[in-house]
């Protein structure tokens, strides 16, 4: 009682945003949305420190080191949580860092 965010998840929209982020495809006005939230919300910043992470050990092994186990398990453990809409918009550039 007396959470001042027990008002339902914003969250999670935001988290479907942080691909879109990381890939310098949030326009305004969602980009300000989406770091007015950060600014507010370390669960989301951590989030995407943590996606950020995920993003650069794929483009390091774009880069010519061989994607550990490891690495595709978290692919799919991704693809299996984003949503049809983080699909649509991720899963080709997802495709083409880990090919
Ligand atoms: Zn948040």
């Amino acid at each position: 009682m007396g959470k001042l965010r027990s008002f339902g998840a914003p969250c999670d929209k935001y988290r479907r945003w942080i691909f879109l982020y990381l890939d310098d495809q949030l326009r305004e006005p969602r980009l300000c949305q989406f770091k007015d939230h950060l600014a507010g919300c370390a669960e989301c910043r951590m989030a995407l420190a943590d996606r950020r992470r995920f993003v650069l050990e794929l483009r390091a092994a774009r880069a010519g080191l061989s994607p550990s186990m490891d690495l595709r398990a978290r692919v799919e453990e991704i693809l299996r949580m984003a949503t049809t809409f983080v699909m649509l918009a991720g899963i080709a550039w997802i495709r083409r860092l880990i090919r």
